[in-house]
Order: structure tokens, then sequence, then C-alpha cells
């Protein structure tokens, strides 16, 4: 690949017990580029036999790992952070290949991936215990907390990096190992952290990556398997629940990410130039195929014609491309099932109403590529106001008045993340209260950061990544009781 310069970066094989493997069964998958659709390369196609040996390994090396000073361990992961960062074009152009965002994209998505590493190895020396006034006088009462023990992560293929150092940094700095299953589309870069996670020290056992085309086999180990006392997911809100089910014939404790349907409300006294570049980032970015991105735009009847115009044109301004391209800052949606289900919402919101006022059809591109649109009139009858979109498709919606907005934000079984733009202070309480969602951007639509605590409520899943909560999930709490003090 002309693109990676360190040829190391580009791993064929998957990574058990610190070892660079093939699958048993002597199979691979291909991961190829969705801006062409050519082979990148093939990496091992492999099953419940290899999860179960890499759940094995990790449990082996679980009580080294743990053994470590916090100091010791954050040590290793601020290399591993440094790695990242001194690889970054290389992991941006893996990225870009395997994934179609954008080289300037995919080199924020480094930085951010990284930045995971770095607040969780600073995280790893403050996992404090407790003190207790005692109930009784010749008791005491300390809380110490421990590492939960092996972690299976399950990641998506829209943040290829990010998505998983949110979940191995944490992991690792309370001391647990970690199993890793990343999605079939983008494993590449999966291997390739793995590979920089085996330079920066991360001893054997300790990082394991398991690739496979069939995700629910390997899926079904990591949630059936006794040794693995943490799953660690995000993906779609169907794969979670099948996930869930699994997990608790062995009652693991869960971390959910899953899917959203963010509203973003624009009142008529926001302002409007400042809603139409946020409605661009929280619409826009990754071509609409991250959780956050925004599903509905509910806008105030007075100001609607207004943003619908404004949003337009900033729209047009946007350059669809391959991610290498010049200038582009539009991808190629991920696959042909992505790019199917955006047409098939979009059909249905034309024939239900809805209003074309920018693209609404394929991109002259071709292949998965798909015209950047803003579509008026949008309504509640349409399938698009309960399905993700994920696609840069923006819909809008009118309401009249504030307490519409908030029902119709909430309309949805999903929680994830919420947008509204207003300069009235007292709207801004009371509307960022009602929103039952786990994250909202008040006057701002890029709300992620490895300082605040992600995640949704309701169908979105429960548990949050990054911030000083994020490592909560990894620890279990114990309880000493001293007594004949
Ligand atoms: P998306 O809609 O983002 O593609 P999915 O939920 O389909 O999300 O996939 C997210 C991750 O879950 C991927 O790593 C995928 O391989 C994995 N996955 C899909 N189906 C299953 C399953 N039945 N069991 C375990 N993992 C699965």
């Amino acid at each position: 690949m002309t693109q990676i310069k360190h040829a190391d970066l580009l791993r064929r094989q998957a990574y058990i017990d610190g070892t660079w493997v093939g699958a048993d069964s002597g199979k691979s998958f291909k991961v190829t580029n969705p801006a062409d659709g050519s082979l990148i390369a093939e990496v091992p196609d492999m099953g419940k036999a290899e999860a179960t040996r890499a759940i094995q390994a990790a449990n082996a090396a679980w009580p080294a790992w743990a053994a470590l000073t916090a100091k010791q361990r954050a040590a290793i992961l601020r290399k591993w952070n440094d790695l990242i960062l001194q690889n970054q074009d290389d992991l941006a152009a893996l990225m870009t290949l395997e994934q179609g965002k954008p080289l300037a994209e995919a080199k924020g998505e480094v930085v951010y991936g990284a930045s995971f590493v770095e607040w969780f190895a600073e995280e790893a020396r403050r996992i404090y215990g407790d003190t207790i006034p005692s109930h009784a006088a010749d008791k005491r009462i300390v809380v110490v907390k421990q590492p939960i023990g092996v972690v299976a992560a399950i990641t998506p293929w829209n943040f290829p990096i990010a998505m998983i150092t949110r979940k191995v940094a944490p992991a690792l700095a309370a001391g647990c190992p970690v199993v890793v299953k990343p999605a079939e589309d983008t494993p590449l870069c999966a291997l390739a952290l793995a590979w920089l996670a085996e330079q920066a020290g991360i001893p054997k056992g300790v990082f394991n990556v398991i690739t496979s085309s069939h995700g629910a086999e390997v899926g079904t180990e990591l949630t059936t398997n006794p040794i693995v006392r943490k799953v660690s997911f995000t993906g779609s809100t169907e794969v979670g629940k099948i996930l869930a089910r699994q997990s608790s014939s062995t009652l693991k404790k869960l971390s959910l990410e899953l899917g959203g349907n963010a509203p973003f409300i624009v009142f008529d006294d926001a302002d409007i130039d400042a809603a139409v570049t946020g409605a661009i980032i929280s619409k826009y970015r990754n071509t609409g195929q991250t959780c956050v991105c925004t599903n509905r735009f509910f806008v105030q009847e007075k100001v609607y014609d207004a943003f619908a115009a404004k949003l337009t044109e900033a729209v047009k301004k946007l350059k669809t491309g391959p991610g290498f391209a010049d200038g582009v800052n539009q991808g190629p949606l991920i696959n042909q099932d992505a790019l199917d289900k955006v047409e098939r919402l979009v059909a249905d919101a034309k024939a239900k109403g809805a209003k074309v006022l920018l693209g609404g059809e394929r991109h002259e591109l071709g292949g998965t590529f798909y015209q950047p649109s803003v579509i008026g009139d949008a309504t509640t009858k349409m399938d698009s106001a309960q399905e993700e979109i994920f696609g840069p498709v923006a819909l809008l919606y009118r309401f009249k008045d504030e307490a519409e907005a908030i029902r119709l934000a909430n309309d949805t079984p999903y929680g994830l993340a919420a947008y509204f733009y207003s300069r009235d202070i007292g709207r801004v309480w009371r509307v960022a209260e009602k929103l039952e969602y786990g994250m909202v951007g008040i006057n701002e639509g890029l709300i992620s950061t490895a300082e605040a605590p992600f995640g949704g409520v309701k169908e979105s899943g429960h548990g949050r990544e990054g911030s000083k909560y994020g490592i909560d999930s990894f620890i279990e709490l114990k309880y000493l009781c001293f007594g004949g003090v």
C-alpha cells in the first residue's frame, strides 16, 4: 500500500497471546476500500476456538498485569499513546483506506483515539478506594477497588480506532486484560493498534485482537464464556440486545453504546448562523455515520425558512469524493447495505410528502457515494423519524412551541445525543432538563471528548465511556470489614 509508509502497520494476522496468527481453518476474509471496492488486504477469519484461546490467554495474563503498580501501567499506556500519535499519518491512511472517511477527518480520529489512552493513563493513578465511618467501635470499614477481570470489547466500523481505545485504555488502566473483536469492515486499524501496543510493551495476552467475518460466532463465545467478566459493546441496538441476552447466562457486567435518533432543535431565538455551523458538524461529520449524528432537525416555524435556506447553502459547499482526494469532506458510505438504507428512507420520505431542497439521490461518483442532501417538510409518519439514516441526509421538521419540540424530540425509544440552539437562558435550562438523552449539546454540535462521559439512556444503552466515570465499569468494589479492633 503506497499510502502506508511503515509496512509493519499493515497486519495480515490476528493477535492472540502476544503472537501474530492465522485462523485455525486457514481461512481469511477480504478487507476492501469503500471508495472503489478494491482489495486492501485479507485477514484471518476466526471463530469460536480462537476466541476461547484469546480469552484463556487474557485470563492467564491478568494477575501479572493487575499486580503492576498503577504508575507502571500508566507508563506503558503513555508509550502506546505516543506511538499512536507518532504514526498518525499511517494510521489515518489505513483508516481512510478501509473506512472511507476523508484523510483530514481520519487524522483527527487518530488524535481523538489517542486522547483516551492519554486520559486513562492519567486516570490509572487515581482509582481511589474509601474508608467509611464504622457502625461499631471495634470495627473498621474499608473499600478497595479491583479490576473486574477479562474484558471483551466488540467494536463498530465508524470509528475504527477511537471506539477501541475508548474501551481498551480504561480496561488496561484498571488492570484488566482485553479481547477485542473489531468490525469486519475495519479490522486493519485494530491490528495496527495491537502492533503499536506490542511495541509499547503491553505484555502478551493483555491485549488480543480476533478478526472474523462472522461476528455472531465470536460474539457468542465472548458473551457466554464464564471467564469473561465484562462486555463492552458499541453498535446497533439490535445486536446490543442479543449480546445482553447472551451475557445474562453468566451475568456479565455490560456497557452498551447503541443506536441513537438525535434531535437537533432550532428555536426562534437561536443564532441561526451558529445553528447552521452546528448542524453541519453534527449531521455531516463522517458522512452522517456516527451514532450521535443528528437524525431529526426540528425548526420553529418563524425561523424554518431562514434555517432551511442557510443550511442548504452550507451543504452545497460540501465536497464528496474518495477520502484521499484534496478538499474532500464527504466520503463514501461504508457499504452497499448502508447505501440501500439511505435510499429506502429518502424514498419513503419523498413518497410521504417531503420536499427535496438539495440532493436526494445517489452521487454521480457511483459506488456507495450519496449526495449531501437536505430534505424539508418531514413528518413523524416517515420511517426516518424512527430509524437512523446514517448518511449525509438532513430531514427538517417544523414545530410550533417549546412543549411540542420537547415532545417530538423525546418521541423515540432512543436517548443518546440531543442538540438545541436557543439564547434564552430560562429555556436553555428547561429544555436541557427535559430532554431524555444521555448527552445534550447546547448551542454546540460537537460534544465528544475524552474528558466527558459519553453514553445514552433508554434503548441507546447504558454505561458511560471516557471521563472520570469511564473507568468505573472495569472495576469491582470490595468491602473489607476489620473486626476485633
Ligand atoms: P453497525 O450497525 O454499526 O454495523 P452492528 O451492531 O451490526 O453495528 O455491529 C457492531 C459490531 O457487532 C461489529 O463488530 C459486528 O461484527 C458485531 N456483531 C454483529 N452481529 C453480532 C452478533 N450476533 N453477536 C456478536 N457480535 C455481533
